[in-house]
């Protein structure tokens, strides 16, 4: 993505977005237009995409492979801050949908869990059925 385009996207961010209960910093906010299910949209390369994955795909300078998609870890689904931002495969995606206690709030306590009782990113990742850098993503904040 050249740098014109770049802060074409930049200026539809806004950085003082809400602050979600587990998240270390607010969410930044699109302000463009979405989709019918409220997903950041961006027109570039002549095309609309997705606003999350262009902004990612600039930040790590690398184009995602197909079948990997942007989520948010705060699942605010207009969220664009990179602090929230993770690369997730389709299968990690599912699961995520699945379950409910990976909300924010169930995060904090998958946290406090951790330290508490010292189980490993590994092992709770095969409790939830995620990948494992996709677990310690999520455990990290
Ligand atoms: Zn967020």
């Amino acid at each position: 993505m050249d740098k014109k385009t770049l802060d074409r996207l930049i200026e539809k961010i806004d950085i003082d977005g809400p602050l979600i209960e587990g998240m270390g910093e607010c969410c930044f906010e699109w302000k463009g237009c979405v989709d019918d299910k409220g997903r950041p949209r961006f027109f570039y390369n002549g095309t609309g995409g997705l606003a999350r994955r262009a902004f990612y795909e600039a930040i790590i300078e690398s184009a995602l492979p197909d079948g990997v998609q942007v989520m948010a870890i705060c699942r605010n689904p207009k969220c664009m801050n990179p602090a929230h931002l993770f690369a997730a495969t389709e299968h990690d995606a599912h699961a995520l949908a699945g379950y409910s206690n990976l909300s924010p709030n169930g995060i904090v306590n998958l946290r406090k869990v951790m330290g508490e009782t010292g189980i490993s990113a590994e092992e709770l990742a095969v409790t939830f059925r995620l990948s494992e850098p996709l677990m310690l993503r999520v455990v990290a904040g």
